[in-house]
């Protein structure tokens, strides 16, 4: 039987756990056994008692890593743990490499074989383990609610006998998996929202959602359906035509993002200060150097009345359904890792080679091997 270790997450603010009782049981059955770390789910409300029904084992993290043969974590273990594990054991979480290269190095020596959550290819058959798109699903939707909540404002629009209340206008900038949540999600609350994306496929999908859009003349669709980074004549052109639609706005909801880099800059402090007093800006892009220029990650600040949220993690915000579809992702990552019982992983295969980190003694992802200089 193969071994998973499920330890507790240690990192501030998480929230979620790798696998819940419902992917260990069908982990179970498929030939693993599962040893979490007592604990594990309680801050996504899953006990150690469901973990047992499930036919999962539970102890303590001096025990947990014992005969691992794998690691399913939500963030990347910390070193300490690195030095428990045997060579070969195979780890899959989110690694962030350009956040602690040191961290890829120790996982390249202790030879162990991590795979990168963030970097499964976004192929049609992958879709299934893909922990971007679900995580994203669960940030764009707390992103509406967190906007609707800070906003001194009805979202949806109301006929009393106190007077009729305007919806609000909720502007999106850049319509992907997080983006369309966000729009979803504020239609639903009842807001008049516009979305603005630089990939001309955003716009149909975010009218399809009832969204009206903001067109202007810079398509910059890059490859594999992400956008490229613009030209610098691009994103002046792009900030001069957004300014007036901002100001506009009651709430904007930002979540641009260039796949390896600095999130763009999509609302400078000249956009921020032409915003009414009372409008919201949410930065979903914070915890990769923001869409707004005056976000501060994890803080909120104010600029002239104008309240910027820069939220880290908000899927640990619903870590019972970020960690269910977390933990169904990795139970589709499992598949290719067990074959008849046996752990045999074809590292060849182009989703595992794709996400594959460290292997073998080696860095062996290209852009991370180049960060760390090997
Ligand atoms: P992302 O998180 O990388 O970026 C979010 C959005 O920001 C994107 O829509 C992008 O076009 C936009 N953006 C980037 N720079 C911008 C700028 N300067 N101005 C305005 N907007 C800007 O994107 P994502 O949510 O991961 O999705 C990217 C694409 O991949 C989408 O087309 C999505 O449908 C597609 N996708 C495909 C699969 C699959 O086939 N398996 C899975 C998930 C997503």
């Amino acid at each position: 039987m193969v071994r998973i270790a499920v330890p507790k997450e240690t990192t501030a603010r998480e929230r979620r756990v790798a696998l819940t009782p419902e992917v260990v049981a069908r982990l179970v059955r498929e030939g693993w056994r599962v040893r979490l770390e007592s604990g594990a789910g309680s801050s996504a409300f899953f006990a150690d008692d469901d973990y047992i029904s499930a036919g999962g084992e539970v102890a303590l993290r001096d025990e947990l890593f014992r005969d691992a043969q794998a690691v399913f974590s939500v963030q990347p273990l910390e070193k300490p743990d690195l030095e428990r594990l045997e060579s070969g054991t195979i780890l899959a979480s989110l690694m962030y490499p350009w956040r602690d290269p040191d961290r890829v190095g120790a996982m390249a020596e202790a030879k162990l074989s991590a795979l990168a959550m963030e970097l499964v290819p976004r192929i049609t058959r992958s879709q299934s383990m893909d922990v971007l798109s679900s995580q994203a699903t669960v940030a764009g939707y707390v992103a509406a609610l967190l906007a609707a909540r800070e906003s001194p404002r009805f979202f949806p629009m109301l006929t009393t006998a106190a007077g009729t209340v305007r919806p609000a206008k909720v502007l999106v900038m850049g319509v992907g998996v997080a983006g369309l949540q966000a729009i979803a999600t504020a239609k639903r609350l009842g807001a008049n929202v516009w979305a603005y994306d630089v990939r001309k496929a955003a716009a149909e999908q975010a009218l399809s959602l009832g969204a009206k859009t903001i067109e202007l003349p810079i398509s910059a669709e890059g490859e594999g359906g992400y956008a490229r980074e613009l030209t610098e004549e691009e994103k002046r052109l792009q900030q001069a035509a957004l300014e007036g639609e901002a100001a506009k706005m009651d709430v904007v909801i930002t979540t641009a993002q260039i796949p390896g880099r600095r999130a763009p800059l999509l609302v400078p402090r000249a956009m921020v200060e032409r915003m009414s007093p009372g409008a919201v800006i949410v930065d979903l892009a914070a915890e990769s150097g923001g869409n707004c220029e005056v976000t501060r990650p994890g803080e909120t600040v104010e600029v002239g009345g104008v309240k910027v949220v820069g939220p880290l993690n908000l899927p640990s915000e619903l870590p019972v359904h970020a960690s269910e579809m977390y933990a169904k992702n990795l139970y589709n990552l499992s598949k290719l890792l067990l074959k008849d019982g046996v752990l045999n992983p074809d590292w060849n295969d182009e989703i595992l080679a794709g996400m594959l980190l460290t292997h073998g003694g080696q860095v062996t992802h290209g852009p991370t091997k180049v960060l760390i200089g090997g």
